[in-house]
Order: C-alpha cells, then structure tokens, then sequence
C-alpha cells in the first residue's frame, strides 16, 4: 500500500493555522463581519470581482444546483494564478473545508482556504467527490470539435469575457476549481465522470482570501450537469440557476484574533537559488548535486 506523497498535518503550510478556520467560519450570519459586495450573477455568464486579503468570499447556490467554474489571480501580479494540478497533489481530487488553493511557480503560497463547505459531500457510492479538481473547464473549441458548433458561453468564453475589464486575455484563463461539481473517475479506466450537482437552495461555501485576489467565475452553460455537455442526450436543455457572490470584511476583533492564532496574508516560497544559475546564465558545470545534499554552497 503506497502512502501519500503531500502530508497536510497540522503543523504544515499546507494547513492553517489551528482555530482560524473554525474563527472564520463562526462569524457567518453574525455582525462580525459586513458585507462590501453581494450580487447574483445570472446564468451562462461569467463574473469577476477583487476580494482583499482577509477578506471571505461566499458562493451561493440561490435557486437549486449550479456548477462553478472559478479562476484565482494574485491582484497584485496576474502571472501569478491558480495551479490546480500542484493542490490536487497537495490534498486530492475534490477539495472542502480547511484546505487551500494554492498559486503556480515561481510564487507557490496560498491563494485562498476554504472556510466552510455546506455540501460536505465526501465520497459517494461511485467513489466520487464534489468541488472538483480532476477536470478542467468547458470550452468553445471542444465543443467545436465534437459537435461541430459553435457556442459563445462556455465557461473559458464566460471567464474571458468577465476579465476583459481587468486587462487580462484568455490565455490568463487557468485551469479551475468546479465548485459544487461531482465527479470521479470510472472504476475501470479511470475515464473522466461527471454527475449532477446535489447544490440546494442556500448551499454555500466561503474562501478566505489569503491574499489580494482578483477572482472570476463562470456559470457553466451545463447548470446542474444532469445533461450530458457532448454526444447522446446533450440536445436536452440543461437546468440553469443564478449563483450568489458575497465578499465580507471581517471586524476589527475578528481579523486581530485570527492574527493571534497565527493567520497572516500569505508569503511567496522563498526559494531564490535561481535553478542552479545563481553565478550567471552558463549552464553550471560537473555533476549535478543530489537531492540528499540541500546546501547552498552549489
Ligand atoms: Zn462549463
């Protein structure tokens, strides 16, 4: 039996800070937090909008299930976004509570940690899990090329457009975290599944922002997913609900105690060894070092 190759024990960047999840997650519905944003933004389109470090962010399924595609970028330096494939190795394929969205190289720090998850789906009978990091986005060019269609409001189309505001262009558009999505892999083949989304009405899951985000989300034109996206059936209309986005600063007591717990806004990873070209840009010569060997001195 192989063991996990990324431990996210207490203790570990990879997790917060003890008590700042369960701090966080106790001001909901509460006056220790106010709201500086709430719109519902309507079906088959995309949204973008800046959450500070600190702040939460809240997703709401208001009408019944909706799948969500979401893209994380730092506000400060878009070059640095979302790397889904390096927090599926941290955590899994479906992520909850208290684990954390991470940032691509050379930046490698959290972007944002789940809070709360109302769906708490775990494992299903299939094996199973929601809020998925095993797929990617939908996408106009798929879906030119197995239906030989075009379609303007799939979710890399949604999220182009909701960034063009922010200067950024679709090839800013990153592999995303499919909120409320459940998928797995088949038993067999390990082939790609995706099934209906079990969001009800007030479904919810908030991030804290671990730094100062611009985030953008799309409302998959596949709503709930019970439709297939390509081939047999998927001339059915899906069903589509409308999503809920709320941003909330958190009071002044709130933020100090979660300071005192040891939350601050995340820090880049301090490798500055440069790969090994710190002494100029000729390759280095001789034998390389082995990994057993972490001086500096090289
Ligand atoms: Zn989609």
């Amino acid at each position: 039996m192989p063991s996990p190759s990324y431990v996210a024990s207490v203790g570990s960047p990879l997790v917060p800070p003890p008590g700042v999840v369960e701090a966080v997650a106790a001001t909901a519905g509460t006056d220790r937090r106010e709201v500086v944003l709430d719109v519902v933004v309507p079906v088959r389109s995309g949204y973008a909008f800046t959450a500070s470090a600190g702040q939460v962010v809240r997703f709401t399924t208001v009408d019944g299930p909706q799948v969500v595609d979401l893209n994380l970028w730092s506000r400060t330096d878009p070059r640095e976004r979302f790397w889904a494939a390096r927090t599926r190795q941290f955590y899994g394929t479906h992520l909850t509570t208290g684990q954390r969205l991470w940032s691509n190289l050379p930046f490698l720090r959290p972007l944002a940690t789940f809070v709360a998850d109302t769906i708490a789906y775990g494992r299903d009978s299939d094996d199973a899990g929601c809020h998925d990091l095993l797929g990617t986005r939908c996408d106009p060019y798929v879906n030119q090329l197995l239906s030989d269609a075009p379609y303007d409001f799939h979710c890399h189309s949604n999220l182009t457009r909701a960034v063009a505001g922010h200067g950024l262009t679709e090839f800013d558009v990153h592999d995303v975290i499919n909120l409320f999505q459940v998928t797995g892999l088949m038993p067999d083949d390990k082939r790609y599944f995706m099934k209906t989304c079990p969001a009800q009405p007030g479904d919810h899951v908030e991030l804290l922002a671990e730094t100062d985000l611009l985030m953008a989300i799309s409302l998959c034109p596949g709503g709930d997913l019970a439709v297939p996206l390509w081939g047999e059936g998927s001339d059915a209309e899906p069903n589509c609900n409308p999503l809920r986005v709320q941003v909330f600063e958190l009071a002044a007591d709130v933020r100090s105690e979660i300071a005192q717990l040891g939350w601050g806004p995340s820090e880049r990873a301090k490798y500055a060894g440069v790969h090994g070209t710190r002494h100029g840009l000729a390759q280095p010569t001789g034998v390389p070092p082995s990994l057993a060997d972490r001086s500096t001195a090289h």
